[in-house]
């Protein structure tokens, strides 16, 4: 059957060593998975995890050249492992959790952080802080196949050749299998599903004319430049 107006392209991300494209069906993120970061939100570092969600439109696969977004003055970067499912399913054990990933990336959860707060604030939801037009830049995809299930290493942020941003990923306080869990508790997971797992401290302000650099040891690394607002 024909549809009423032309269909669009599906989000997707490039794969590493496959000219196959990997499609977004939608983005879970995860909040304060770090502890120092969480203390710098305000958090007592022991809370109980809490997901939001971006839609899958808000993808910009591998990054470049990112929109300073309108209606904000306090732009911010936040640099997460992205988890990319290949399995979908619901009450999964955090034990079989890694069945289903099909890969790793790094992305960045973009933040209109002056929105975000004024939700917080007004006991609004967040949606316009964090899901917006290019929200959610990411590198192509490391399959679980070429460098197993990271659970440690060096997750870094630069913007303009400085370091913000510097945490190791064992410093999750849920690790990617438990957060798959206990997404899995209130969706039925699906293939194509990202699951951005978190950031570190050092979150902060960018603006056009800013580059930003993310590393992941072993999964990838994330170009972006801040680009006037359309
Ligand atoms: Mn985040």
């Amino acid at each position: 059957m024909p549809y009423a107006i032309p269909l669009w392209t599906p989000p997707s991300l490039p794969v590493v060593g496959s000219s196959d494209l990997f499609p977004v069906r939608r983005i879970f993120c995860v909040g304060r998975n770090y502890v120092e970061h969480q203390k710098e939100m305000g958090g007592d570092g022991r809370e109980a995890p809490f997901f939001f969600i971006k839609s899958a439109h808000s993808l910009v696969a591998l990054g470049g050249a990112v929109h300073y977004p309108a209606k904000t003055a306090n732009y911010h970067y936040e640099t997460e492992m992205v988890v990319a499912l290949a399995k979908g399913g619901r009450r999964i054990d955090a034990k079989k959790a890694n069945d289903l990933v099909f890969g790793y990336g790094v992305g960045l959860d973009m933040t209109r952080r002056d929105l975000q707060q004024w939700g917080k604030d007004h006991g609004r939801p967040w949606d316009f802080g964090k899901d917006f037009d290019e929200a959610a830049p990411c590198s192509a995809l490391t399959p679980a196949a070429r460098i197993g299930h990271p659970s440690k290493g060096a997750i870094v942020l630069s913007v303009n050749g400085k370091e913000r941003q510097r945490a190791d990923l064992s410093d999750m306080i849920w690790s990617v299998p438990e957060q798959i869990a206990y997404l899995s508790e209130y969706y039925t997971l699906e293939p194509g599903d990202l699951i951005f797992s978190g950031t570190p401290a050092g979150v902060g302000p960018v603006k056009p004319g800013d580059e930003l650099e993310a590393h992941i040891d072993g999964v990838g690394e994330l170009k972006v430049k801040v680009v006037p607002a359309l």
